[in-house]
């Protein structure tokens, strides 16, 4: 099977109509996205006015004919509601010709949604006359959309709020540093929305900087390179809750993770002896004995627990 299920989350696909595609003439340039897998796509704001009848997130998508990758693009996922003239549909459009021009109907697009950032899709053209069309077809069951495995569909749009909220609501209970439930045993669709809420709500909490240098780069279409990071690793059970967590830019998070610096129960960065006599690490012993960035809500600032744990566990020795 030609699909990344490390990366992303599992498939559905839709087939597509003529008007989807490149052959149908004067297109609006868009696929339109059935309701009945609408909630497998990213939450819309509910408002629509008629001076303003669409609403619409910009998502990044690899766009992929088989097993050959073409780009990746800035895509917009919409709900059109052509100012109650016709019936509203959700949309992709935009940026997407590449994949429509290779399209005719009845080819099938299979739609995954990336399994820790929930803007990043990878949208892969089955053609009709490929193998790999055969091999899924009868995944389809007589279906012309839905999840391409019946019983293992991927996170549903109620399921990736409700798992945002419940992780907000956490700091109001004692902080708990490792994971109650071993993940081992979590359906997948559940650590994946577990890990999707965990980077949303670190990055929110600190507004998309990092909690060190203040930075994060950022790409024309809005796109941070901010990632939360766990202060007790995944790896060894620790939480996804905010208070186990850190924004940090990729360099920094890098740095953490291999115990290059750790931060103090009064939360400044710490770098040891041995890591400040390198002279390439110039640019983090700059932020040695600072305060770190916080989040505004003090219920959000990481726990001096997991602090402690980090700078025990993993923090480089002199
Ligand atoms: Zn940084």
């Amino acid at each position: 099977m030609d699909f990344d299920f490390v990366n992303f989350d599992m498939p559905i696909f839709k087939m597509l109509a003529s008007n989807d595609t490149g052959e149908a003439s004067g297109h609006q340039g868009g696929m339109v996205i059935p309701r009945a897998i609408e909630h497998f796509f990213p939450v819309l704001s509910s408002e629509v006015t008629a001076a303003s009848p669409t609403v619409e997130k910009i998502i990044w998508a690899e766009l992929f004919v088989g097993s050959v990758y073409l780009s990746t693009v800035n895509t917009r996922y919409q709900l059109q509601t052509w100012g109650g003239k016709r019936s509203p549909e959700y949309r992709l459009t935009n940026g997407l010709s590449a994949l429509r021009n290779e399209a005719r109907g009845n080819d099938v697009l299979v739609i995954q949604r990336s399994v820790t950032d929930s803007n990043l899709y990878r949208l892969t053209l089955v053609k009709q006359t490929a193998k790999l069309f055969e091999q899924i077809s009868e995944r389809f069951n007589g279906r012309r959309w839905g999840a391409l495995y019946q019983d293992d569909e991927p996170v549903i749009k109620a399921v990736a709020m409700s798992e945002v909220a419940r992780q907000e609501s956490m700091v109001e209970q004692p902080f708990e540093m490792f994971d109650p439930v071993p993940r081992i045993l979590e359906r997948r669709t559940a650590t994946i929305a577990r890990s999707r809420a965990f980077a949303t709500v670190v990055a929110t909490s600190y507004q998309n900087t990092c909690s060190v240098c203040g930075f994060a780069l950022t790409l024309p279409n809005g796109r941070s390179e901010i990632e939360a990071s766990h202060i007790v690793p995944r790896s060894r059970a620790g939480a996804d809750d905010v208070r186990n967590g850190l924004a940090l830019c990729r360099s920094h998070h890098w740095a953490f993770d291999a115990g290059l610096f750790s931060i103090t129960e009064g939360r400044t960065v710490y770098v040891p002896e041995v890591v400040l006599r390198i002279g390439a690490n110039a640019h983090l012993a700059r932020h040695n004995n600072q305060p770190i960035n916080l989040p505004i809500r003090l219920e959000r600032w990481p726990a001096t627990e997991a602090l402690s744990w980090h700078f025990e566990n993993t923090l480089l020795r002199d």
